[in-house]
């Protein structure tokens, strides 16, 4: 039962009194931990709710970085196995132990468990939060941070105000970062901007409006920012531009991206790499055969975004939809794009099938719904990337949303076989061609009417 609901029904006092022994079990079933942040290690304890035994551990390679771990009165926890015996008790427990985080990340350098980034230390929850893959049950847990300056503890959770999680989600990557980082000030609730390294005065305007511009695209596309909270890691990368980046929604949304310690706002301004990211943000997490769907719409959606936005030209997209889009075709050896986990059929091949879809929406209804209306109802009824769906679901949502079967016949035609085989029809239909390096419209074209508000929208 939510607090919200109870407090809604709080004026009948039968139910007050059940609601508050809900609430108690709420707060005696989450595990509490806190973290102490050092320089070069974290200092940590976990309060337990009373229970059955537990094997206590991190992920497998951080283990050897986990030190001293011995329960309330001092004496040593035994271990077993890489895991740390908690025996069952009717009464809660405190285990304390301790992170050799700088010596992990040097030794481990992945970000997905511990590394050296900048003036900081990436990590994931996973790799020092002790816990019991064996014995999530459907626990919650908080955890409070005490950092001793200058350093400072920046995590992703799904709450703007608090640091929080589901314990499930401490089976993958939950990112976090500490060290000598100074969060960038901004306007977005619930958003928080830490650069791993330092960063000039002058540039954290410039940085703030990068990725507002970018939440913004997405927000005015949707109607809705995607997420409550999100934790932006940026990583020195070289002097110049914009990097690679990652979106992760394990429990909680997150991207991590590299960015020069020079870049110009001329250079963000061009960027397309957030937009991108931003835009996995609102599709919830599909199975690995699926990636292609993940992929294809933020290839897909992002030039059109930033054209909404008035960051790229019209004819800019279109040039780029002509040029690259040859890559999703599929090769001799295809077998669909559930089965084809090659670069081309993942990224480009689904922004085909994206780009398909959007046009036989927009031809089937003249125009009034669009691959927007997939989207905007998968997000209200799947949730965002921090939820789990399926390719099933997405298509019933979507095809209902738009009110057409088009999802569902494209996803038949492309899932499990090499289609389609070219593009020049589609262009032809749309009326649309490159001449030399200039992009030619031809008005006369079947589906001129959806090629003039694929890109910008109604006018
Ligand atoms: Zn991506």
């Amino acid at each position: 039962m939510s607090i919200a609901s109870c407090v809604a029904s709080a004026s009948l006092v039968l139910f007050a009194v059940a609601c508050a022994a809900t609430e108690q079990r709420a707060a005696d079933a989450r595990w509490n931990y806190e973290v102490v942040v050092r320089a070069d290690e974290l200092v940590l304890e976990a309060r337990i709710p009373p229970g059955g035994a537990l094997n206590l551990s991190v992920a497998p390679a951080a283990r050897r970085f986990v030190r001293e771990v011995e329960d309330e009165r001092g004496a040593p926890l035994f271990a077993v196995d890489g895991a740390w015996r908690l025996p069952r008790s009717s009464a809660p427990r405190t285990v304390r132990w301790r992170f050799a985080a700088r010596e992990a990340a040097r030794s481990l350098d992945d970000v997905d468990l511990a590394a050296v980034r900048g003036n900081a230390i990436v990590a994931s929850l996973s790799a020092f939060l002790l816990h019991d893959s064996a014995n999530w049950g459907d626990g919650s847990f908080r955890l409070a941070v005490l950092e001793t300056a200058p350093q400072k503890f920046v995590c992703a959770s799904p709450d703007p105000d608090d640091l929080v999680g589901e314990l499930a989600s401490l089976d993958g990557p939950v990112p976090c970062a500490f060290g000598e980082i100074i969060p960038i000030p901004t306007g977005m609730d619930g958003v928080v901007i830490a650069p791993l390294m330092a960063v000039r005065l002058g540039e954290l305007a410039g940085i703030d409006d990068w990725a507002s511009a970018a939440m913004n695209e997405v927000e005015t596309y949707l109607g809705r920012r995607p997420v409550r909270r999100l934790l932006l890691l940026l990583a020195p990368r070289g002097t110049h531009g914009i990097g690679s980046g990652r979106t992760l929604g394990n429990g909680a949304a997150s991207i991590y991206v590299s960015v020069g310690t020079a870049t110009t706002d001329v250079e963000f301004e061009r960027d397309w790499v957030l937009t991108h990211e931003m835009i996995h943000l609102a599709l919830p997490s599909l199975p690995p055969q699926q990636e292609w769907l993940e992929e294809g719409s933020a290839t897909y959606l992002e030039p059109l975004l930033r054209a909404r936005a008035g960051r790229l030209a019209e004819n800019e997209v279109w040039r780029a939809l002509l040029d690259e889009y040859d890559q999703g075709l599929p090769e001799a050896d295809d077998a669909g794009l559930d089965r084809t986990r090659t670069w081309g059929r993942t990224y480009y091949g689904g922004a085909i099938f994206c780009l398909l879809a959007d046009v036989e929406i927009r031809a089937r209804t003249r125009n009034a719904k669009s691959l927007r209306d997939v989207f905007v109802a998968v997000l209200a009824e799947e949730g965002n990337l921090t939820r789990a769906s399926s390719i099933e679901r997405v298509i019933e949502i979507g095809d209902r949303a738009t009110g057409t079967n088009v999802l569902a016949e494209l996803y038949a035609r492309m899932g499990n076989a090499a289609e389609p085989k070219e593009l020049g029809s589609l262009w032809r239909d749309l009326g649309v061609a490159l001449d030399g390096d200039k992009v030619v419209f031809d008005d006369t074209a079947p589906l001129a009417f959806v090629r003039r508000e694929l890109i910008l929208g109604a006018r």
